[in-house]
């Protein structure tokens, strides 16, 4: 259930509403917005404690949430969530742009990479130090090393990083590294993987697991945001179909549906959802023309050669495309598309 509070509540009310659903044995999620204020409950199997809660000083409704997972429901938070990870914003209205490589395969390799995207505008860098493969033969990353190196490419370009954890254990590590933790298709539904990184109350992309529905896909949002973090952007990243054209089918109809249900921010990943390079600038515009707040793709400036995913990297100059196309279309459709103001490390 959710308790709205009287615009007019003072803080001592607040707390003794939270106190109160402490003592009911459940537990109390403060939602900031806009327009109101309202506090998640969670833990409870009914409403019918409300009653506790409705007497109290400077509550003005107690209101059931009807869905399974609560505080990523758009009933429980009317307006868009708006997610910030440096200078990138998910779900103001603008188009936020993640790019780099798949993974991090050498220092040169990473900087480089990470000096074009952030040149040609990119708000975010990607690049995975530990990889999930399919082959236990294949490279599995650089693991600790690759962290530091994306740590160091933050440092030269000022681009905030997201990389990808996959295993709980590793969670507070990968954290001091980077500025978004990323659960992959694989790892949707590790729940204790979930609830290890809800903890640390980091900006998570979550993406979507192959197979998995919408709703469970929030459920697995609801792990991390019960735990700690209410920063979570989705991740539609291609779903398992007969279609054998492409590595994933791009769902693009689940942008609007997951709107509709929640106030999370959800981005796409053309380059893993294709699995080819001519087919992700198409894939990108349809997932913006759907309503997506951000992109997410793979660059490699020797795709030939790259240790992971190179056929669906874009080159440089495709990014470059990518870019100038988005420059047009974006505003065209009502939004926005900063120009990225990645800082440069001065030269000491
Ligand atoms: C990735 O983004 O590096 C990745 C492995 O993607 P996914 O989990 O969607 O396959
Ligand atoms: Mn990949």
């Amino acid at each position: 259930m959710l308790v709205i509070m009287d615009p007019r509540a003072t803080e001592a009310d607040i707390q003794r509403v939270k106190e109160r659903i402490q003592e009911l044995g459940y537990t109390a999620h403060p939602i900031p917005g806009a327009s109101r204020l309202a506090i998640g409950v969670t833990g409870n199997q009914g409403i019918e404690d409300r009653i506790y809660l409705e007497g109290l000083p400077g509550v003005q409704q107690v209101i059931p949430v009807t869905k399974p997972y609560k505080l990523a429901s758009r009933e429980t938070r009317p307006e868009n969530s708006v997610v910030k990870v440096g200078e990138a914003s998910f779900g103001d209205g603008s188009v936020a742009m993640i790019a780099g490589p798949c993974a991090v395969e050498s220092r040169d390799q990473t900087l480089r990479i990470a000096e074009r995207v952030a040149e040609l505008g990119a708000h975010m860098l990607r690049g995975g130090a530990y990889k999930p493969r399919t082959s236990p033969y294949a490279f599995q990353g650089l693991g600790e090393a690759g962290l530091e190196i994306l740590a160091e490419a933050r440092e030269q370009t000022g681009l905030p990083v997201v990389t990808e954890v996959v295993d709980a254990s590793q969670a507070p590590v990968v954290a001091q590294y980077v500025d978004m933790l990323q659960i992959g298709t694989r790892n949707m539904q590790n729940f204790e993987l979930l609830k290890e990184v809800g903890r640390l109350g980091m900006p998570v992309l979550l993406k979507r697991g192959m197979s998995a529905t919408l709703d469970e896909t929030l459920m697995s949002a609801e792990y991390l945001m019960s735990h700690g973090t209410h920063a979570v952007v989705i991740c539609e990243r291609g779903v398992r179909t007969f279609a054998s054209h492409a590595r994933s089918t791009l769902d693009v109809s689940v942008i609007p549906a997951l709107k509709r249900l929640s106030h999370l921010p959800i981005i796409v990943d053309p380059s893993h959802a294709s699995g080819n390079r001519t087919s992700v600038i198409p894939l990108a515009m349809a997932g913006v023309g759907a309503g997506a707040d951000g992109l997410m793709v793979d660059v490699h400036d020797d795709p030939e050669h790259a240790l992971v995913d190179g056929p669906q990297a874009l080159l440089p100059e495709d990014f470059r495309e990518l870019m100038a196309l988005l420059g047009k279309v974006v505003p065209a459709l009502g939004r926005t598309f900063p120009v990225a103001r990645a800082k440069k490390q001065e030269a000491h």
